[in-house]
């Protein structure tokens, strides 16, 4: 018997079958409806998901949208914040990380402890991202999120809808599934959005500051997230596409 009240029981092959190729429109439209204000988009304003905010907020007045501010995003990011506030006219659900464990994290290793070993990054990332994802999701029955097949290895098989373990086992809806890099700059193209000024400056994959730097031609687009690991380029937010990743 299902003991959690948010657990969604959706059987995630038939929606799979049910929208394959299905246009990101589609599936939301399906979404909005079916959970209604149960239903939140993660917001990191890299394209994918300024894409998926633009079309959100063309089928819905007041859609939420969830931003984990980790504290040490880029300047840039807080200017597109701040842009699509005014523009899509939201109030973004922030989550910053809990005092407490930052200066805890502060304290005891310092500023930059993530770059000594792959268990101190992902301990910061657990702080300032992991935490606070599980309180923007703690009340809701789905999400939203911009992963792409094309991404990394790592996401390669991602499928359209699952349901996310690490998370009360609630839809995780990923719409974008099948658009390539190309399809995401030519949505913003044609629809004129607000674009993350580090994006023609090399960087596809946005994250905190001190962890993303621009890509080579030719490298992975995630490439540019925690350079100096050569693990997966993963920080615990999506657990199904890279096992214990945490
Ligand atoms: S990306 Fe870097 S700064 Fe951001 S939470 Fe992870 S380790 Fe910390």
């Amino acid at each position: 018997m299902n003991q959690n009240p948010l657990m969604t029981d959706y059987n995630v092959d038939e929606l799979n079958r049910r929208f394959d190729k299905a246009a990101p429109e589609s599936v939301l439209e399906w979404a909005l409806d079916e959970f209604q204000n149960d239903l939140i988009l993660a917001c990191s304003f890299g394209p994918e998901d300024t894409a998926l905010l633009d079309i959100l907020t063309g089928l819905s007045d007041n859609p939420r949208v969830f931003v984990l501010d980790t504290g040490r995003l880029h300047e840039a990011t807080y200017e597109m914040l701040n842009s699509c506030r005014t523009r899509y006219g939201i109030d973004f659900e922030i989550y910053f990380p809990e005092q407490q464990k930052v200066q805890a994290l502060l304290q005891n290793k310092g500023p930059f402890s993530f770059y000594d070993s792959v268990e101190n990054r992902k301990e910061c990332c657990a702080i300032r991202k992991v935490d606070g994802l599980g309180r923007a999701l703690g009340g809701v029955r789905a999400w939203i999120t911009g992963l792409r097949r094309a991404q990394s290895d790592a996401r390669s098989a991602v499928p359209r809808f699952e349901i996310d373990r690490a998370h009360n086992n609630i839809l995780k809806i990923n719409p974008l599934v099948d658009w390539t890099y190309e399809d995401v700059l030519s949505y913003h193209e044609q629809h004129k959005i607000p674009m993350h000024t580090l994006i023609n400056k090399g960087y596809p994959s946005i994250g905190c500051e001190p962890c993303t730097r621009a890509i080579q031609p030719g490298e992975d687009l995630r490439a540019g997230r925690w350079w100096w690991e050569s693990s997966q380029k993963e920080c615990g937010l999506h657990v199904a596409h890279i096992g214990s990743n945490i």
